[in-house]
């Protein structure tokens, strides 16, 4: 079975409070990126009963409904294998000249899209205002075809041949909103933590609190420059603007190893000097990729 590496453990100080609504009482830990999609980073006492379930909620549509495919594929989150559809809808001509319908195909044999958002700068970074709609839509995806075996190609002739069917569409989904929300409450919880005690003032709650955050975008986007492939399974670090030396801006590539897209969080402010003090890049650096400190 391919696999793909894991990320190593890190676990910060308890922060004693929720990330999300200051509660101080009944804490639990909180994955900065949820254990469902391979997330390592652990932050203790950071999370109140109410935020961790609001949390968990876009997180597992995000991991099951856009990723769960992939999740099996890749054997992400083993624990729960137990839980996996056997069969899942796969979308078939059964006559060359007849409609598309599903028909239930094992999940060893599933091929699919992966789906990855690609969206424009946030505003905050691009020096958009906030008060346009600024809604979660995205136009574009970044798409890789997927199979448990072969090429996509000769994966979905050979399963048409062996099902009797006249064509596969093997499909994706995603879930553009929860994505957006939970790229927010990732780049949220990281600044968090890894700032704390340095007066890190947070701009991006409302947007993990609120199913319907019209400005969403505001603070979440992508990154204009594409990257190499990476080397771990996902990254998560600052990258700094010179010429917004207080901006923390989280740069977040989930599933790095596979050639995904980079995805940026404008987490909020702070104005510590060892902070700022790192924001000063050699001249010309471009805004992420050069300039990282992990
Ligand atoms: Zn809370």
């Amino acid at each position: 079975m391919f696999s793909l590496p894991n990320d190593i453990e890190h676990v910060y100080s308890p922060l004693g409070r929720c990330l999300y609504c200051d509660a101080t009482d009944v804490l639990g830990k909180e994955h900065v990126l949820a254990k469902s999609l391979g997330g390592r980073k652990i932050v203790p006492r950071a999370s109140c009963a109410k935020c961790g379930t609001m949390t968990s909620e876009f997180e597992r549509t995000v991991a099951r409904t856009m990723l769960g495919p992939m999740r099996m594929y890749f054997d992400i989150d083993s624990r729960r294998r137990d839980e996996r559809p056997e069969k899942l809808p796969l979308k078939v001509k059964l006559r060359a000249n007849g409609d598309w319908s599903y028909i239930d195909v094992d999940r060893k044999l599933y091929p699919f899209l992966i789906l990855f958002p690609l969206l424009n700068m946030p505003g905050e970074l691009a020096g958009r205002s906030a008060d346009k709609d600024q809604t979660a839509k995205c136009a574009s995806f970044w798409i890789r075809a997927a199979s448990f075996e072969l090429g996509i190609h000769e994966h979905t002739e050979m399963l048409a041949q062996s099902l009797k069917v006249a064509a596969i569409m093997p499909e994706g989904r995603a879930e553009v909103d929860a994505f957006a929300r939970m790229l927010a409450k990732v780049g949220h919880s990281f600044a968090t933590a890894e700032l704390e005690g340095k007066n890190f003032r947070p701009a991006t709650i409302n947007v993990i609190r609120n199913a319907n955050a019209r400005n969403a975008l505001q603070f979440v986007g992508g990154s204009p420059h594409s990257e190499p492939t990476g080397s771990t399974l996902h990254d998560i670090d600052f990258v700094y603007v010179r010429h917004d030396p207080t901006l923390v801006l989280v740069h977040i590539r989930l599933f790095a190893v596979l050639g995904t897209p980079t995805y940026l969080v404008a987490a909020g402010r702070c104005d510590d000097p060892e902070f700022v003090g790192r924001s000063s890049p050699p001249a010309d650096a471009p805004i992420t990729g050069t300039q990282r400190v992990s």
